[in-house]
């Protein structure tokens, strides 16, 4: 059986006005209390049913967002592999990440037992975007069900089928109240979302729609999690695996056509080894198929006004001294780009300052590891980075300088395929995690309860205790905590939560 997807598409007449976005959210909240009250083994199972579905119609989903974004099957499938994976991790780890845990109740409270538990928001809204329509959304999604939440998305207006298709899929696996609805249409859409009564937004598209989401949410103080745009950067040390660097480069840059959040925008090469580094990366660029063939490597640039910022950066960078050294200007006819490769960019042309979304790649030179840090970091954006080096611990040390939310070493977006770590950007990146621990409790409010074991002897938090209550307790504050060699604080390897160990 295959899903049955209702007509979202653009022009089909059935974009969601604000009546029928606080429809859906009004549906989500009834729908909610008894979502939550599966608890985490009953949605799990849930859960676990829809990933199974995903699964066994694995090549249906391919095949719609194929046909919504023109990307190569081999690319979609890889969205495929994501979606189960984070899927799979977010149902299996709720329970242990955000349900009730016992902390130490300290010296004045030592009568009470105290415990922490992560509960629902109610309903969130995801606004997704076009280029990874099924995988993107999956984080906060799943996320969100995970934690006992109901969720309303607006899929990109280029892309609604493939959220329609996740929407069916979940109610097939999991019958009953509708617990992922859908809201199709433009920013009009999008727009009505925040300021429908949703507990939390969770924003993946353009830094620039970013700011428009927030400010319609700081409306009604409604929390967001913005994933924004990013200029992704990577380091080549002189010592690096240049082969094996230059691989990598390449498939960052241009898989997807370049329309990945994280694609690899820019290289920092250390002098010495730039100009193999261009060889190697000119030579396996050129070797790329572009276009309609069954066999292309790289598909079409799905938003045809995105050709125009592609080219735009190009002739500004060509235009001011960049040394073209595959495809150019004339590489670029809509709604196809194939790969460029260029170096020797200015550091404030517009292909180094803004996002390009295309299969660009600038390669500059530096005269070391610090310049290259240091240029990384000049970005206004911070998503991710790579770094590439022999020596693992100098890549875990320029890791460790670099300004952005995720960091690869001597490998490329593989934080993007580990569910367990946290995925989210700083600047104009955004705010906010997806994934991981850290996007559980996004999805979540921590709840402190205390109950009380016994009546102590002495009572602070009374008008009627002893005249002396307050001068012993500072006695035995002072005795306790006073002097530093008995004051030191709990060893960082100590009090990590969920077996979330320091390396
Ligand atoms: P976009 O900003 O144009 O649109 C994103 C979504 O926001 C769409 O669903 C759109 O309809 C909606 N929207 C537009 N105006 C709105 C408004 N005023 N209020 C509410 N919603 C509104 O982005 P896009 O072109 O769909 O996607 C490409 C961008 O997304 C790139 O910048 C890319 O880097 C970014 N992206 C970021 C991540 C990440 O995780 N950081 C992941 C994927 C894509």
């Amino acid at each position: 059986m295959t899903a049955v997807i209702p007509d979202h598409r653009p022009g089909s007449g059935t974009a969601s006005g604000p009546a029928a976005v606080a429809g859906a959210v009004d549906g989500a909240r009834r729908a909610q209390p008894d979502w939550e009250a599966l608890g985490f083994s009953g949605r799990k199972k849930a859960l676990d049913a829809w990933r199974v579905l995903i699964l066994r119609r694995t090549e249906e989903l391919v095949a719609l967002i194929r046909e919504e974004t023109g990307k190569t099957a081999d690319d979609a499938r890889l969205e495929v592999v994501l979606v189960a994976d984070h899927l799979r991790w977010a149902a299996a780890h709720a329970g242990r990440v955000l349900g009730r845990r016992r902390v130490s109740s300290g010296l004045l409270m030592f009568n009470q037992s105290a415990t922490v538990e992560y509960r629902p928001l109610g309903v969130v809204g995801v606004i997704g975007p076009w280029n990874y329509p099924a995988f993107i959304p999956i984080g906060p999604v799943a996320a969100a069900l995970a934690a006992g939440n109901t969720v309303v998305l607006k899929p990109s207006e280029l892309t609604p089928r493939v959220g329609a298709w996740l929407a069916a899929t979940l109610a097939e696996a999991a019958p009953g109240p509708e617990v992922l609805r859908i809201v199709t249409g433009d920013g009009d859409t999008g727009a009505a979302l925040c300021r429908a009564a949703v507990d939390k937004v969770s924003f993946t598209g353009s830094s620039a729609t970013g700011r428009r989401v927030m400010a319609a949410c700081a409306e009604n103080l409604t929390p967001v999690v913005i994933e924004g745009g990013g200029k992704d950067a990577m380091i080549v040390a002189a010592d690096a695996d240049l082969e094996a660097a230059a691989d990598a480069a390449v498939w960052a840059a241009m898989s997807n056509a370049g329309q990945t959040c994280v694609g690899l925008e820019r290289v920092y090469v250390v002098d010495g080894v730039a100009d193999r580094f261009l060889d190697l990366v000119t030579e396996r660029a050129a070797a790329l198929r572009t276009g309609e063939r069954p066999d292309a490597d790289l598909g079409r640039i799905v938003l045809p006004r995105q050709v125009e910022v592609i080219r735009s950066h190009v002739q500004d960078a060509v235009a001011r001294g960049a040394r073209v050294l595959l495809g150019g200007p004339r590489s670029i006819s809509a709604p196809y780009v194939a790969p460029v490769v260029l170096a020797e960019v200015p550091e404030d042309s517009t292909a180094l300052t803004e996002e390009t979304f295309g299969p660009v790649l600038v390669v500059n030179r530096v005269s070391g590891v610090d310049e290259a840090v240091a240029r990384t970091n000049a970005s206004a954006y911070g998503l991710g980075a790579s770094v590439y080096t022999r020596d693992r611990a100098q890549g875990r040390r320029i890791a460790a300088r670099l300004r952005t939310g995720m960091v690869s070493v001597n490998a490329v977006i593989a934080f993007a395929g580990i569910p367990a770590l946290p995925f989210g950007g700083t600047g104009d990146s955004g705010f906010g995690r997806v994934h991981g621990p850290d996007g559980l409790r996004e999805f979540s409010r921590s709840q402190a309860v205390t109950t009380q074991r016994f009546r102590p002897l002495m009572q602070p938090n009374s008008f009627g205790r002893h005249p002396d209550t307050m001068r012993t307790l500072v006695r035995m504050v002072r005795a306790l905590h006073g002097r530093r060699a008995l004051s030191g604080g709990p060893s960082p390897r100590r009090g990590l939560p969920h077996g979330e160990r320091t390396t």
